[in-house]
C-alpha cells in the first residue's frame, strides 16, 4: 500500500484519522464471543453440552481465554462440565442463531447464491445486522420457521405482531388469494417424508401454484394437474405471488 493511499482514507474518516471503525480489537473480541455462543447453541441443539467438546468443536485458539471473559460477563456458568448459558448469554445467543439463519434464507431464496456461499456470507452478516434490518428481513421473508438446513430460526418480535409498514414478499401458501398464482420460494416440512411425498407430486421451489379453493379444503393446480393438500401440508409451503 502507498504512503499517500493511507493517508487519503484516514483523512476519510469522520471524526479524525485515528479511530479505529472496523476490525479493531473489541470488535475482533466481540465476534469471537458470538462464534462461541452460536457454537454452544448448535451443539445444544445436539443435545452436548460439554465444555471439552465445545473446546474442541471450536476453531479459535484463544477461546479458553475468550471462554474466560465470557463468564466474567455472565454469558454463561460451568457446573461440573456442562455449559449453561445464563440469561444474557441465551438472549445474544438466540439473535445470532436468528440472524444467521434468517440471512441463509435471504440469500439462498432471494439471491439464488451456492449453499457454500450462503454459508460463508451468512456467518459475516450474522455480527452486524442490526435489529430493524433482522426484523425487516424477516418480515420480507414471510417469517420462516426454519433455516435452509431445516433448523428452527429462533421466533422474533416480528413474527409474534403482525407488521402492515412492510408487505412481506414470501408469503404463506395459504394466504395466496383464490384464483391466484404463487411461485413457491420454499418448503419448511416438519419431516423429510413429507418433502419427499411433495417432490413426487412436482411441488418442489420454482414450480407455480394457483389456489383454486381453500374451503372446506385446500385445492391447488399445479400445471395440468390439480390436487387437494391438507392445510398442514399447505402450511409448510411459502410462496411469491405472480403478477400476470
Ligand atoms: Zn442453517
Ligand atoms: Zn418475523
Amino acid at each position: 500500500m502507498e504512503e499517500g493511499e493511507t493517508m487519503n482514507r484516514n483523512s476519510d474518516l469522520p471524526g479524525g484519522p485515528h479511530q479505529m471503525r472496523w476490525g479493531g480489537r473489541k470488535e475482533i473480541e466481540e465476534e469471537r464471543i458470538d462464534e462461541i455462543l452460536e457454537l454452544i447453541w448448535t451443539l445444544r441443539e445436539r443435545g452436548i453440552s460439554d465444555l471439552y467438546q465445545l473446546l474442541e468443536a471450536g476453531k479459535d485458539l484463544e477461546a479458553k481465554s475468550i471462554l474466560r471473559v465470557m463468564i466474567r460477563d455472565d454469558l454463561f456458568d460451568v457446573e461440573g462440565n456442562r455449559v449453561i448459558l445464563k440469561e444474557r448469554g441465551e438472549e445474544k445467543a438466540r439473535e445470532i442463531i436468528r440472524r444467521h439463519r434468517l440471512t441463509e434464507r435471504l440469500l439462498s431464496e432471494i439471491f439464488e447464491m451456492s449453499e457454500e456461499e450462503v454459508e460463508q456470507e451468512a456467518c459475516k452478516l450474522e455480527h452486524i445486522l442490526s435489529p430493524g434490518v433482522t426484523e425487516s428481513v424477516c418480515t420480507f421473508l414471510g417469517h420462516p420457521p426454519t433455516c435452509i438446513h431445516g433448523k428452527p430460526i429462533p421466533r422474533g418480535e416480528c413474527c409474534a405482531k403482525f407488521k402492515k409498514e412492510m408487505k412481506p414478499l414470501v408469503i404463506p401458501l395459504e394466504e395466496l388469494g383464490l384464483g391466484e398464482e404463487g411461485r413457491i420460494v420454499f418448503i419448511a416440512p416438519r419431516s423429510h417424508q413429507r418433502l419427499d411425498r411433495l417432490s413426487v407430486l412436482g411441488i418442489v421451489p420454482g414450480s407455480i401454484l394457483r389456489m383454486h379453493q381453500k374451503n372446506p379444503s385446500y385445492v391447488l393446480q399445479i400445471g395440468e394437474t390439480t390436487l387437494a393438500l391438507d392445510g398442514e401440508v399447505v402450511r409448510d409451503i411459502y410462496v411469491k405471488k405472480v403478477k400476470d
